[in-house]
């Protein structure tokens, strides 16, 4: 391919099958870090509605595209059209990439790794920490299991107790580790914290445009303890303001986001993915709409 080529006759086709798919960040990470390594590929976005999942995994294999990103509200749904499920996927229960090897289509969740990595690039190794996840929703279910299987102690609170109930038994079902599951108010919060290493925000409090919700406020928090926010929009979430002003150390959901699609890239390309390139661009993104 010619370098100022964008597409050519031996291009590989990738992209992301959700609906909506206007807001999504991940062409611009992606062709990004394509453009940063050279790689004769392209990212495209694809509506899919509810009802055209099925024909869209047909045409993945028909039309040989390599490898998609899947999002709301397919991840779980799109189980049934593939034909492998990674382990760790088919525990979570719901698959956010898809790899075409040949027409074989293979499921995998790189959410949870991807917020793993998140932790470890600071040298923040979660094995034998207490971490209590607020939230538990799809999220949670990525985030607390690769943490259960990483070695961490659980504490999962949410505002319908009985589906942090039901996470803390999956858990010990998959992992054999007991979590304590409990509901999201302040009395168990603030019990929680005391011996909290790493706090985790997996609820949609603080998103856009509802900015000013926190699950937590500073004077809950301690100094030394980590707090990750999953929400990446905005990149300083309230709760994250809040964190600073605790003297707590802080990670935005924007690390995860990159860290997910970075181990898509690498599964779709067998190359290491340029992670700068690709957080650079998906800062660039959120700040520019
Ligand atoms: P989900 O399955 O719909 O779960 C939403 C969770 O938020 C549930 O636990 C829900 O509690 C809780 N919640 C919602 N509104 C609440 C409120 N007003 N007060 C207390 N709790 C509330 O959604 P999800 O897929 O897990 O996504 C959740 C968040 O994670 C989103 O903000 C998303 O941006 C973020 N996320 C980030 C990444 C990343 O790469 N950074 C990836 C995935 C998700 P109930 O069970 O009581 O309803």
């Amino acid at each position: 391919m010619k370098s100022d080529e964008l597409i050519s006759g031996t291009t590989t086709i990738c992209g992301v099958i959700g609906d909506p798919i206007a807001h999504t960040m991940s062409p611009s990470m992606h062709n990004a870090a394509f453009k940063a390594c050279g790689l004769d590929y392209i990212y495209l976005p694809f509506r899919v509605k509810k009802d055209e999942l099925g024909r869209a995994i047909a045409g993945m294999r028909a039309l040989n595209i390599r490898g998609l990103n899947v999002t709301i509200p397919h991840k779980v749904a799109i189980r049934q059209f593939i034909d492998k499920l990674d382990d760790m996927a088919e525990k979570i229960g719901a698959v956010n990439t898809l790899v075409n090897e040949n027409g074989i289509v293979s499921g995998y969740n790189t959410d949870a790794q991807g917020f793993l990595q998140a932790l470890l690039e600071r040298d923040i190794d979660p094995a034998g920490k207490t971490v209590s996840i607020l939230g538990a929703g799809g999220a949670a279910r990525a985030i607390s299991f690769i943490l259960a299987e990483r070695g961490a102690n659980l504490i999962i609170l949410n505002r319908t107790p009985e589906k942090a109930g039901e996470c803390a038994g999956r858990i010990a079902q998959y992992f054999g580790r007991e979590a304590r599951a409990m509901a999201l108010n302040n009395q168990n919060l603030k019990a929680a914290i005391k011996e909290t290493d790493i706090l985790v925000n997996t609820t949609s409090l603080g998103m856009s445009p509802d900015v000013q919700q926190t699950p937590v406020t500073a004077d809950l928090l301690q100094c030394g303890t980590v707090v990750f926010d999953t929400v990446y929009n905005p990149l300083q979430t309230r709760l994250l303001m809040e964190a600073e002003k605790a003297g707590a150390k802080t990670i935005s959901g924007i690390d995860m986001l990159v860290w997910q699609g970075a181990l898509a890239f690498e599964k779709w390309t067998g190359q290491q993915a340029p992670v700068d390139a690709m957080r650079t661009a998906a800062i660039k993104r959120l700040t520019e709409r």
